[in-house]
């Protein structure tokens, strides 16, 4: 689709019309929202996004990993269009319709696991985590949730009382919803406990049991773990193979709810329909939402039917669930099952492997990782110890700004690639092309400073 397409700049950017609309967007819209640079977007097609002023860029960021079929595909519009002349709202928590139903069938069949489970659908990543957390409260009947440093579950009440990911999120806002407990994620290449990874046996998962269980939190009084297979916001982290299967063997031991949250590497993008697959993991209860429904605003938080055991009127909501966002999601399925995964799978290997050659000319690349289009590049200070690059971080990505393709920031110093899944290597090319620019540019910059 986006072939005949490259990245093209006439003006700026931001050129004048944008220019205008951000200085419109300051007097009117919550200064709370991070916005990395000034793109004003007039449309989108496959990957590419066109700005107000005419500027063409390649689309790295998915409207944050959202745009799984890419911006606009044929057949998630058209479903959209048939079902808002069909029906737009009835709500899902009074009423019944087919497309809900039919969206919760099949998102028991695709999530792990061959049990029978049930969905309670969302608006939103942050509402999949909130239903989740009363969820495992109301069945477990115990206080305490573990959840990690670098994770990211939301910024409403009680998913932000598990997220750790920046100070910013949380200053000014507590207290937070007591009985979390953060403890350190699987970051090898920054190992919190400053270990190998060749002779560490899992520490900071058998830490849970020897320390945090025997010294603070009753192992009895745990209610879930929540985890995400990759961390995303945190700095688009791996964890080493095995990690996450220790994970739910701990979490089996001591009868604890294991809470998969694949909002962001869920849905394909990890060249798996979801990353915990990766180590044949069945969660109770795995979140959902972001690339769900290709840019219609849907969440879901699937539970096994035994978890599931609260009673009629304990939870839901006005929209969770919309018809139209459902069909676009039945939409989104056939797509990604039809290719898009694979697609995710072959050209994500490709673009890491493409970054390792970057990384060898490049010594500001301290790390490359990911898994399909789930890709994050971690940037470090030369000839210092792994010191993270923040500014030079920022500057990247306005340099690539400038060059015609978006990406966004994650952790203190990572880039994170998240494509839509339709990518070529064609476009994969152009974007690394416009990348190593970039970073020479910075290298550059950095280089005559030191
Ligand atoms: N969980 C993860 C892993 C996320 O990446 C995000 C959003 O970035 C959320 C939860 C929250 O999702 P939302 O922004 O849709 O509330």
């Amino acid at each position: 689709m986006s072939n005949h397409k490259k990245p093209f700049i006439k003006t700026g950017p931001p050129g004048p019309e944008a220019i205008e609309w951000v200085t419109r967007d300051e007097k009117v819209i919550s200064q709370s929202y991070t916005r990395a640079y000034p793109l004003v977007v007039e449309k989108g097609e496959g990957v590419y996004i066109e700005d107000v002023d005419g500027n063409r860029y390649l689309d790295f960021t998915s409207g944050i990993a959202v745009t799984s079929t890419g911006h606009c595909h044929p057949a998630v519009v058209e479903r959209i269009v048939n079902q808002s002349k069909r029906l737009i709202h009835m709500s899902g928590t009074d009423f019944y319709y087919s497309s809900e139903i039919k969206l919760a069938e099949r998102l028991n069949e695709i999530t792990p696991g061959e049990h029978s489970k049930k969905v309670f659908f969302t608006n939103s990543g942050t509402e999949s985590n909130e239903a989740a957390m009363k969820l495992a409260r109301y069945h477990a009947k115990k206080p305490y949730f573990i959840s990690f440093y670098g994770g990211f579950y939301g910024r409403t009440m009680g998913a932000l009382s598990l997220t750790a990911s920046k100070d910013v999120h949380k200053r000014g806002f507590a207290p937070f919803v007591p009985g979390v407990i953060h403890v350190p994620y699987a970051y090898c290449y920054r190992c919190p406990y400053n270990m190998r990874m060749d002779e560490c046996d899992y520490y900071c998962v058998r830490w849970i049991k020897e320390e945090l269980f025997r010294t603070t939190v009753p192992s009895d009084e745990v209610a879930a773990i929540f985890i995400e297979p990759i961390q995303g916001e945190g700095g688009y982290i791996v964890p080493p193979d095995g990690y996450l299967k220790r994970m739910e063997k701990l979490a089996r031991e001591f009868d604890i709810l294991l809470i998969v949250d694949e909002i962001q590497s869920g849905m394909g993008r990890t060249g798996k329909m979801f990353a915990c697959e990766y180590e044949g993991v069945v969660p109770d209860i795995i979140t959902i939402a972001k690339g769900i429904a290709s840019g219609m605003p849907l969440g879901a938080m699937v539970a096994s039917s035994s978890v599931m055991t609260w009673e009629r009127g304990s939870h839901g909501n006005t929209f969770g669930g919309n018809p139209i966002a459902c069909e676009a999601a039945l939409a989104t399925l056939e797509l990604l099952i039809d290719g898009l995964i694979e697609n995710a799978r072959d050209i994500g290997a490709y673009v890491i492997s493409k970054l390792n050659e970057i990384k060898a000319r490049h010594p500001m690349i301290g790390d490359v990782r990911g898994k399909g289009l789930m890709i994050g590049i971690e940037l470090v200070r030369e000839g210092e110890k792994k010191e993270r690059a923040k500014d030079e971080r920022g500057a990247i990505i306005k340099g690539c700004f400038k060059r015609g393709l978006l990406l966004l920031g994650c952790g203190q110093n990572v880039i994170r690639l998240m494509p839509p899944l339709i990518l070529t290597k064609e476009d994969a090319d152009i974007a690394l092309t416009i990348l190593e620019e970039s970073i020479d540019e910075v290298e550059k910059v950095a280089g005559g400073r030191s």
